[in-house]
């Protein structure tokens, strides 16, 4: 063990920056007084910029799951004519969660490791008559691949402009530049454990106008997850239930951690993806996902025949770093690098110095030293934007 904690390098939990550790730790309060409303009424304020929005942000007490079920139960009825584009597990889910409620789910499957294809998109909606909502990833945190949202919701608008737009950003907002409004998305959701910074508990969900009104008429049974009683109890700064007071105090330090990095947030992403990226490929590891379509929150990397992963693995937990497996069918032949939240780019150095580590030891082709050195390369390339001598 070279390191006092762990480099926890998943792609969410995120480890906590000190002071948003001690806030999960203050004493509680009355959430039915003074201090929660103020408390409220700040976080959900703070979102909004990071959405792009202007609508309501709700907080929910509940894992991001529960946000994605809230999006399909508070919009549709039981027979609705939904869109789902899976392009890994997660959206996997979110098409799941639909049919549960008894949606009639038509699935545009698009390759894992590959992103959703604006065309396709616009085709396969003008297919489906009476089409009510469409199901979408911001970011596949299985594969480490990030659609293009605006591209695609203004292909759904085309081809049915009364479909709503549900969206998952569970895993990259807060992270990377977003704009709900601006890009005509009706409901988008996030969870507190990604780029927020904080302990698992809480997720968001932005509704806009067209979201609420389906609301009035959509049957699918609710009751905890309820957006209208979150929203008309948010009025009154309470949530309608006992809130995850801890994890709220938490969000609200990373929230002020954020508004105090600015512009330097995104910044800080795309820095830590570019040294991942540079340094794993150094190591010869092949990634998943294309360049123009690679997620600036996670990178999955393809674990390579004859590489015995067991062995690898043990050597990077020896040395303190934490990776993720690969999920549904990329179990055991993928890894994943989480590199949102509080991700510093001297994190980044460190995983890829483990990495190297752990490839020697193994025996691999690789030059002591020569990833490291790829991924301060792109850390300089990253913030300077000048291209460094190999
Ligand atoms: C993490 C994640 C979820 C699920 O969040 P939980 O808090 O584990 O329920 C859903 N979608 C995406 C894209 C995620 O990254």
């Amino acid at each position: 063990m070279t390191r006092f904690e762990p480099n926890l390098r998943i792609p969410g939990p995120t480890a906590l920056p000190p002071s948003v550790r001690e806030a999960g730790g203050r004493q509680m309060v009355n959430h039915r007084g003074e201090e929660f409303k103020a408390l409220l009424l700040r976080v959900s304020e703070g979102m909004k910029p990071f959405f792009g929005t202007q609508h309501d942000v709700i907080m929910l007490t509940c894992a991001g799951t529960g946000a994605l079920e809230a999006a399909i139960v508070n919009t549709l009825s039981p027979g609705d004519a939904v869109l789902a584009v899976p392009i890994g597990a997660f959206g996997d889910r979110f098409a799941k969660i639909a049919e549960v409620y008894g949606a009639e789910v038509t699935r545009l499957d698009v390759e894992w490791g590959q992103a959703a294809v604006p065309a396709a998109v616009r085709a396969a909606a003008a297919e489906i008559p009476g089409l009510k909502a469409v199901l979408l990833t911001h970011n596949e945190t299985s594969t480490g691949v990030t659609n293009d949202i605006p591209a695609l919701a203004a292909a759904v608008r085309d081809a049915a402009p009364d479909a709503l737009i549900l969206v998952d950003a569970i895993s990259a907002l807060g992270a990377v530049p977003f704009a709900m409004d601006a890009w005509g998305l009706d409901l988008v959701v996030t969870g507190s454990q990604k780029a927020w910074m904080s302990a698992p508990g809480m997720a968001m969900a932005a509704v806009g106008p067209r979201a609420w009104a389906a609301g009035e008429t959509a049957t699918m049974p609710r009751f905890y997850l309820d957006l209208k009683r979150h929203r008309d109890t948010a009025a009154a700064g309470e949530t309608p239930w006992t809130p995850a007071v801890a994890v709220m105090y938490q969000v609200d330090e990373g929230l002020r951690l954020m508004q105090a990095e600015g512009e330097g947030v995104f910044a800080r992403h795309a820095a830590a993806q570019a040294m991942t990226r540079a340094g794993l490929r150094a190591l010869g590891f092949e990634l998943l996902a294309a360049d123009d379509v690679a997620s600036k929150t996670v990178t999955a990397a393809w674990i390579p025949d004859g590489l015995d992963w067991k062995a690898f693995n043990g050597s990077l937990k020896r040395q303190g770093l934490v990776l993720a497996g690969g999920q549904g069918k990329l179990k055991g032949k993928i890894f994943r690098l989480g590199h949102l939240g509080s991700v510093t780019t001297d994190d980044i150095l460190a995983a890829i110095g483990a990495l190297e580590v752990a490839a020697l030891e193994q025996g691999l082709d690789v030059q002591p030293g020569a990833a490291v050195a790829a991924a301060q390369r792109a850390l300089i390339e990253a913030t300077t934007r000048v291209a460094v001598p190999a």
